[in-house]
């Protein structure tokens, strides 16, 4: 019987004991986020950020701007907030709009309140296996979610799918800190089931609904599916507007063949939100 690793229990401790940390601190921690624009996706990421925040008693400040902001009005935004003491953590809502730098607007974030880990020093910390830094919040999440689980990785062969610097390269990274054999995909991978088929786990941040499937796994593999895809169609009518959240693994067929895998949603989305508080717990200790 496959295993389902679920995110949400975890995603649940780790509430009550940030809650608990949170309750002890003197001042109320803040985190700002900047979203430039109305993308939904990133609005829907900001709200499930707030629910967090509000239920461990964490104030998530959003800093909204128009889509025709310029650069150097949020870099003035960002020097503001890392010289603001009340302000623990800074995250800037990947995307933005193409007329804006995103690596360039990141390298501005003081370091300490880096809590999305895309800081220059960060990436340098997580290259170097230095604890000190922050992990980029998805690949901390998986890397929770195989541990909780007792999913051995040190020696084992992995594949990552998707190179993103936001998604799939901290993930590789995260893996290689921890001795595991690492290979990264991507659109270009030939024979990408061959790969996938000799894995002792699967990571599949790829973005692309249906792309593991049946003849892409085997047995006694793990799967982790980062992906989060919304797709319409008459066949989802139990869900809201006939749409639905799906994941890059086909789910319902994988799952007969494999050890263990994890939902979609379920599974990686909880532990990323409560990753990503984790870490600005982190920055208030490192104060
Ligand atoms: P991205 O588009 O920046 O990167 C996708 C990567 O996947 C690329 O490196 C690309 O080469 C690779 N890829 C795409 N199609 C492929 C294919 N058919 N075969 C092999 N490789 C392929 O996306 P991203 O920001 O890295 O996000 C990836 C997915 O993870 C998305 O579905 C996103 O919504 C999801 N995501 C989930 C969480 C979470 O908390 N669960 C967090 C962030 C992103």
């Amino acid at each position: 019987m496959v295993k389902i690793l679920d995110g949400k229990i975890i995603r649940d401790k780790i509430q009550r004991e940030l809650a608990e940390a949170v309750s002890k601190l003197s001042t109320k921690p803040k985190l700002v986020i900047i979203q430039v624009g109305n993308n939904p996706d990133s609005s829907a990421y900001v709200n499930q950020k707030k629910i967090f925040g509000e239920k461990i008693g964490v104030a998530v400040e959003l800093c909204k701007f128009d889509d025709s902001i310029s650069e150097e009005a949020i870099a003035e935004k960002i020097e503001e907030l890392n010289s603001d003491k009340g302000t623990n953590g800074i995250i800037v809502q990947l995307p933005l709009p193409t007329h804006l730098g995103a690596s360039k607007l990141i390298s501005n974030i003081d370091p300490n309140k880096d809590v999305d880990g895309l800081t220059p020093t960060n990436v340098k910390k997580l290259l170097e296996k230095d604890s000190r830094g922050f992990v980029p919040a998805t690949a901390k999440g998986v890397l929770a979610l195989l541990d909780y689980y007792e999913i051995p990785l040190a020696g084992k062969r992995i594949i990552v799918i998707g190179r993103s610097v936001l998604v799939g390269k901290p993930i590789a990274l995260s893996l290689l800190a921890r001795d595991a054999t690492v290979t990264v995909c991507h659109r270009q991978t030939k024979n990408l089931s061959e790969e996938t088929k000799r894995a002792d786990i699967i990571i599949v941040a790829a973005g692309c609904p249906g792309l593991i499937s049946t003849e892409y796994v085997s047995s006694g593999q793990t799967i982790i599916d980062v992906g989060i895809n919304l797709i319409s169609g008459k066949k989802f009518n139990e869900e809201i507007g006939g749409k639905k959240f799906v994941g890059d693994v086909d789910f319902e067929t994988a799952k007969d063949i494999v050890e263990a895998i994890s939902t979609v949603p379920g599974g990686v989305g909880p532990m990323t939100v409560a990753s990503l508080f984790e870490n600005l717990l982190k920055a208030i200790k490192m104060l």
